[in-house]
């Protein structure tokens, strides 16, 4: 056992020495702009709920009457006997908001991206990722068996190279295999866009599949707030959409929406999806409930809040952006440095992450700043002070 615990204390030295150190903070509030720790309150611009929505009463009170009617825990995963009525009509709900033949949703974003991509592809296929995208979508790449080729950040002629070279491999099964490629809509540690209207012109020219995932774009791009495939015109040619419940929708989970035939595919291969207990009703109601909400003229007001914090930030604090985005980094690049200036944000009582590798490469540290269209101005003011007095810039 001793040798146990000193191979793991090595570890971790070793992971502590490269300023890379991560713990918990038990938090003892809601999600929300404000957050208690330890007795102590905190300007919260950590979150990734971006409307608000995580706690806000209609929300809960949806959760609150699923858990009176369907009980807490689902049972079983969906195949076996936990197919409860809040999973259908949250997934007809999303269908008919994406205006997708079908949805189906999953315990979180991981588990979607797992389940999904290691169903569709395999072995003889060849997945192309975006330098940038999420963990989870690296990590079911892998698991996948695909050869994986990735594309510096959004750059179109390096898609289209491995595009080119995809199209000219030698065919190593009894058919060719298909290129699937994977892209975030807004990246979740940049906040930026892809350029979706011209990925989608390239995987058509070289009959690839595209798989996007709007984690940070759900509920805040498009007329319907569907999305940025919705904003660019391009959701219809988009074969596998993905989207995650836990941000702007407040609740957890994941989605897929697309052709009815995809979704019946995954029920029967996604091995996230058929191995794993359902999501808790609550959770299911509770998103259901946030995108009745987004469809309403209130969904458009809240929406509105969000964008006019960020202008204010940015009319206080440089962070010049190409378009409207929630998630505002700002870069340091050192780790150690990047530490120190959330430690000091915190001591001035505004908690805002310390991104460092493995989530961003190394070298390219950050402050994530997300906000929120439930902060207020005065937050802004005040945050877009304590920014010029940690990180000044002119
Ligand atoms: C958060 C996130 C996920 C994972 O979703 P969870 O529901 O938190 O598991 C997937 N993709 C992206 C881009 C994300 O930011």
């Amino acid at each position: 056992m001793s040798a146990f615990v000193h191979v793991l204390s090595r570890r971790l030295e070793n992971i502590r020495a490269q300023g890379l150190w991560r713990e918990l903070r038990p938090a003892d509030s809601p999600q929300s702009p404000r957050l208690t720790w330890a007795g102590q309150e905190y300007r919260n611009f950590s979150s990734n709920d971006y409307l608000g929505l995580a706690n806000d009463p209609l929300i809960r009170e949806a959760a609150c009457r699923a858990v009176e009617k369907y009980g807490v825990g689902s049972g079983s995963a969906r195949l076996v006997s936990g197919s409860l009525a809040p999973h259908h009509e949250l997934e007809t709900a999303l269908a008919a908001w994406k205006k997708t033949e079908a949805t189906l949703t999953f315990t979180s974003g991981y588990a979607t991206a797992l389940g999904t991509i290691t169903a569709l592809i395999g072995k003889d296929d060849v997945i192309i990722l975006d330098k940038l995208v999420h963990a989870c979508i690296v990590d079911a790449a892998r698991l996948s068996g695909a050869k994986i080729r990735v594309y510096d950040h959004n750059d179109l002629a390096d898609l289209e190279r491995i595009l080119q070279w995809a199209a000219g491999r030698p065919v190593e099964g009894a058919e060719k295999g298909q290129v699937l490629i994977v892209t975030e809509s807004i990246f979740s540690m940049d906040g930026d866009a892809a350029p979706l209207r011209e990925i989608v012109a390239l995987k058509n020219r070289y009959g690839a599949w595209l798989m996007v995932d709007e984690a940070h774009a759900t509920g805040l791009y498009g007329p319907n707030r569907c999305g940025l495939a919705e904003e660019l015109g391009v959701s219809n040619d988009v074969e596998i959409q993905m989207g995650t419940l836990g941000k702007a929708l407040g609740s957890a989970g994941g989605y897929i929406s697309g052709a009815q035939v995809l979704c019946d595919l995954l029920v029967n291969r996604a091995r996230s999806f058929i191995f794993s207990t359902a999501p808790v009703p609550a959770a299911a109601a509770a998103a259901r409930a946030a995108i009745a909400f987004l469809q309403t003229p209130e969904g458009e007001v809240r929406r509105q809040r969000l964008w006019q914090n960020v202008a204010r930030l940015q009319a206080r604090y440089p962070l010049a952006t190409a378009r409207p985005q929630a998630i505002l980094p700002v870069v340091i690049g050192d780790e150690a440095k990047t530490v120190e200036a959330a430690a000091e944000l915190r001591a001035r009582g505004y908690f805002i992450p310390a991104i460092r590798y493995p989530t961003v490469a190394r070298g390219a540290a950050r402050l994530r700043i997300t906000l929120t269209a439930v902060h207020t101005e005065a937050d802004i003011d005040d945050l877009a002070a304590a920014l010029q007095a940690v990180v000044p810039v002119s």
